[in-house]
């Protein structure tokens, strides 16, 4: 793979890149890597999406809209809503254990968990592999709301990664002036 840096994104000169249009199978073999500690679901859980909904349905052996009622919820990002499961939160926290966490740490729907559980990991390209899933399942640049919300994290200092600036995003910059200016509104 490519190697190189860029201002504002977490890219370090020797280590692999990963950029927002890198493929999902290699992002998905980045991901694999994981001792099973269990620390990252006991404190949220991932979101779903190409088809999660179905294939947890089918492995629990219900259907989607039960599934969606008993065990997910709804998270907004760059105006983008997404499902994932619920977390099971102590009073006042606004973290808490994933509803498919067993005792034992492992997952109850391995088979079929969520596409940023399987993306996301705490190895040193854990940040980035969260930034490849918020720019290509949260981040939506056919929605101007979207962008003016993600143009706001980056003036926040939000990273993004290679290729995710928003000169990347929409090269038409009269159209991204409109859209920031709320010229064009949705
Ligand atoms: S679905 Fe499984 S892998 Fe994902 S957060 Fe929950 S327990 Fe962890
Ligand atoms: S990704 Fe990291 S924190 Fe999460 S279970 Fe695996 S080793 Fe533990």
């Amino acid at each position: 793979m490519e190697k190189s840096e860029s201002k504002n994104n977490p890219e370090n000169k020797s280590e692999i890149i990963i950029n927002r249009k890198t493929p999902l199978s290699e992002v998905l073999k980045l991901g694999q890597v994981c001792s099973k500690c269990g620390h990252c679901c006991r404190h949220g859980s991932g979101c779903l999406a190409r088809g999660d909904l179905k294939k947890i349905a089918e492995f629990l052996k219900m259907d989607e809209k039960e599934v969606e009622q008993r065990y997910l919820e709804a998270v907004e990002k760059f105006n983008t809503i997404l499902f994932r499961p619920k977390l099971i939160r102590e009073e006042g926290k606004p973290y808490g254990k994933c509803v498919f966490m067993k005792p034992d740490n492992s997952c109850s729907i391995q088979e079929a968990k969520p596409l940023q559980c399987k993306v996301g990991n705490c190895t040193e390209h854990g940040e980035r592999l969260n930034l490849w899933f918020m720019l290509n399942y949260h981040l939506n640049e056919n929605d101007p709301e979207s962008v003016r919300q993600f143009a706001v994290y980056l003036k926040c200092g939000g990273k993004t990664l290679l290729g995710a600036e928003l000169n990347d995003l929409i090269k038409d910059q009269e159209k991204l002036r409109k859209i920031i200016t709320y010229k064009i509104f949705r």
